[in-house]
């Protein structure tokens, strides 16, 4: 009978939450919208596009004429900032500009990078760097990641600038031409700002963007979010020896054996999960959006997080990714003949570090399942960041600004996959944010780094006047 009764309060209280799973209601005052030059706008855009600004992770073979070209192409496009903010170049590609504003306390830092990745021209419809518009859409390598935000910057700067605008705080607009290799220029700039003194209130770079038909589950809103950390990231190989031989008498346990034992352990034992606040956020704020099924699980983690924890690992993917640190298994040699047993075998792994690890205990993790003599080899990694708080007046007046252009939009913080050249400024802002103020679709979504990158006119407009009315509110 009392477990009965008990079951009950249970289906009771877990509804219950559900239904009170209301959303979260921002104040926003509207402001008047901007008028921008558009033909302008997208004129600029496409000068910039044009440049081959392609990075590659051995820098002689980076055409820097070409890099050079892109800096003088913003000196001529936007005469007025650069009557205006001092520039520097630093590092191999970094472009630092310093607008003053009235006081040079808790400045601001707004980022971008202007290299991009290679494009294979035979595959796209249109040619990668033309910046063909067609049917209101700019075709181009770099249209999303991430001329479109450099763009923004400098556009709103120069119409601000125009207006007689002066900021209240100090903006830096910190550029770099190597984010996509993991270049020396964001690290230089920082150490740059490191010795001057600086100490941002807020550091905006790319990251996350406004998807229109929604991401998570259940929710089929305009969906914003701002990345508050990223993870950590490894590549290592697992090394192995043996004596080698002939194929035909092998022994009973060969290095392959345990190379696929290793493999096998990776993929079953994953690391331990850890929902962490910026997820656990994300569920808060987005859960309230969704159908009443997802409501009841995303109202009550305190009883279902052990069945997400389950899913996801079963899933694996993105979820799966937020919660724990993940290993997969890109590289593999062994023999070069197929009747010679291999004298040595290579596994190579990339892993994503979460917050709660470090690269020191995934390196543990992986090397606990290997029981026979082996080298680990870190080639190339990072820790993961720290995490930026929510409740912060950084993240507040990007969320009223985010609101301001797209007020059906949620708007909820998120921990990234990926890496983005703001990691460096962790070490002089606690609040650096990831979040480009692009409107697009889940397909457009997919396209970066892909063929026929591009993005509609009217999301680029969108997203200088994001530019132009933050720094209104920060000023
Ligand atoms: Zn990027």
């Amino acid at each position: 009978m009392i477990p009965l009764l008990l079951l009950g309060i249970l289906i009771v209280v877990i509804l219950a939450r559900a239904i009170l799973f209301q959303p979260y209601q921002v104040a926003v005052d509207q402001t008047p919208k901007e008028v921008l030059n558009q033909e302008k706008t997208i004129g600029n855009f496409r000068v910039l596009l044009r440049h081959q600004t392609v990075s590659h992770p051995d820098k002689d073979k980076m055409d820097m004429s070409v890099f050079k070209a892109f800096q003088q192409s913003l000196v001529s496009l936007y005469p007025e900032v650069h009557k205006t903010c001092t520039c520097e170049y630093l590092g191999d590609t970094g472009i630092l500009y310093h607008w003053k504003g009235k006081t040079q306390d808790e400045p601001i830092v707004l980022m971008s990078h202007y290299d991009v990745v290679p494009a294979e021209e035979t595959a796209w419809d249109v040619p990668p760097f033309e910046a063909t518009v067609l049917d209101g859409v700019v075709w181009g390598r770099g249209t999303l990641d991430t001329k479109c935000t450099l763009l923004g910057v400098m556009e709103s700067a120069e119409h601000l600038i125009k207006e007689g605008f002066v900021p209240k705080h100090d903006i830096y607009f910190s550029f770099s031409g190597d984010e996509e290799v993991s270049g020396e220029s964001a690290p230089a700039i920082v150490s740059h700002l490191k010795a001057k003194g600086v100490k941002p209130q807020m550091v905006l770079d790319e990251g996350g963007v406004v998807i229109e038909d929604g991401i998570f589950p259940g929710v089929n809103k305009q969906t914003a979010v701002i990345g508050v950390g990223e993870k950590g990231y490894i590549d290592l190989e697992v090394q192995f020896e043996s004596q080698g031989g002939h194929a035909s008498a092998p022994p009973r346990h060969g290095i392959t054996g345990a190379m696929g034992r290793l493999m096998s352990d990776l993929e079953n034992k994953t690391m331990k999960p850890v929902f962490m606040e910026p997820v656990l956020e994300m569920f808060n704020r987005l859960g309230r959006h969704s159908s009443f099924g997802y409501k009841i699980i995303f109202a009550n983690m305190w009883l279902f997080k052990p069945l997400l924890t389950t899913l996801f690992k079963k899933q694996g993917g993105q979820m799966n990714a937020l919660i724990r640190t993940t290993t997969a298994v890109t590289v593999l040699e062994g023999s070069k003949a197929y009747n010679v047993l291999p004298p040595k075998g290579k596994v190579g792994i990339n892993a994503r570090v979460l917050n709660t690890d470090t690269m020191d205990s995934t390196v543990k993790h992986i090397s606990g399942f290997v029981k026979v003599p082996h080298k680990i080899q870190v080639l190339n990694g990072r820790e993961a960041s720290p995490i930026s708080p929510v409740q912060s007046h950084a993240f507040e007046t990007l969320e009223k600004t985010i609101l301001d252009i797209w007020p059906e939009a949620v708007v909820s913080p998120y921990l990234m996959i990926a890496g983005t050249d703001s990691r460096h400024f962790h070490a002089i802002c606690e609040n650096v944010l990831r979040f480009a103020p692009m409107e697009i679709t889940k397909e457009e979504l997919n396209l970066i780094h892909s063929n026929n990158e591009r993005i509609r006119v009217s999301s680029v407009l969108k997203c200088v006047e994001c530019y132009v009315k933050l720094i209104r509110r920060l000023g």
